[in-house]
Order: C-alpha cells, then sequence, then structure tokens
C-alpha cells in the first residue's frame, strides 16, 4: 500500500482534447498514469475531477504503468518542451507578490508564482529547476517578497 497523494491535473485549454490526468504510485518501482478523455460539452467549470462528469461523458481512458526512466524521460520532454513553447507564446504574467515573471495557468488564473502561491497560501510549490537564473519548470527567477522572506526566515536583518 501506497498512501502518497496522486497528483490530479484538469487539461482544457483546448477544448475537443480536454480531460483529466492522474499520476500515483501503484505497483514498485513504477509510477501509474492514467488519462481520460471528456466531452467538451462535460468539461464545464462543474467538472473539477473525473467523478464530476457522467459516465458517458467519458470518452477515452488509458493507464500506464512507467518505469521511473521511462517517467524521468517524459519529465525531460515535457520541460523541454515546455520552456520552448514558453518561450515562443507563452502565457507568462508577473507575480502579484514578488513581482517575477512566471508561467500562468490559464485554468487556474493564478497571480501568484508557484514559490508566493506556497508560502502564502500552502498551495504546492514547483519543484524549481534553474537554467540561466530562471526555473525551467515554472518560470520563476528567484524574487522573494519581504513578506514571503519573513515567511522563509531568510530575512537578511537577522
Ligand atoms: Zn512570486
Ligand atoms: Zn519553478
Amino acid at each position: 500500500m501506497n498512501d502518497t497523494e496522486p497528483t490530479r491535473l484538469r487539461c482544457d485549454g483546448i477544448q475537443y482534447r480536454g480531460g483529466f490526468i492522474e499520476t500515483r504510485l501503484v505497483h514498485a518501482k513504477h509510477i501509474n498514469l492514467e488519462a481520460w478523455s471528456i466531452d467538451p460539452d462535460a468539461l464545464n467549470a462543474n467538472a473539477k475531477w473525473v467523478t464530476d462528469v457522467s459516465d458517458s461523458a467519458v470518452t477515452g481512458n488509458v493507464e500506464l504503468e512507467l518505469d521511473l526512466r521511462t517517467a524521468m524521460d517524459l519529465t525531460e520532454s515535457l520541460h523541454e518542451f515546455v520552456a520552448i513553447e514558453s518561450a515562443a507564446n507563452g502565457t507568462e504574467t508577473n507575480c502579484d507578490e514578488c513581482g517575477s515573471r512566471f508561467l500562468s495557468s490559464l485554468a487556474t488564473m493564478s497571480s501568484l508564482c508557484p514559490e508566493c502561491s506556497h508560502y502564502l497560501y500552502n498551495k504546492p510549490n514547483c519543484a524549481h529547476s534553474f537554467r540561466d537564473g530562471r526555473c525551467r519548470r515554472c518560470g520563476w527567477d528567484g524574487s522573494v517578497s519581504e513578506c514571503v522572506a519573513t515567511i522563509k526566515g531568510t530575512t537578511k536583518s537577522g
């Protein structure tokens, strides 16, 4: 048994290819990835997770077990594509708290970068991976507001 929380994502940027993705731990040394495609009409604001839509609105479902190497390769490829695509047509915005540019999600419309929303609202943080002064996952540039610095306990005055 593994009690690690699954990661659940909603994909709704391209309506006719919308749905849900879940990653979780089921089998040892493997990552379970499950995806559901959802009828565009059913993927409305009330459909926060696959259990919120009727069975007939689920148009497809697949479940794969990725070994750790494959999971890492998938992660790397997603990072690369995100970096390329965000440089070309990114949906970047400025964080209201620290001022850093970051990659926002149309789905959540957040005005806080993952770093600030983590420290201010206890949201899951990005596992930052810096390259050329910015996180290549979320775009955060390492800026820290005074308020967040206090929460972190990293104020310079100390
Ligand atoms: Zn921020
Ligand atoms: Zn990051």
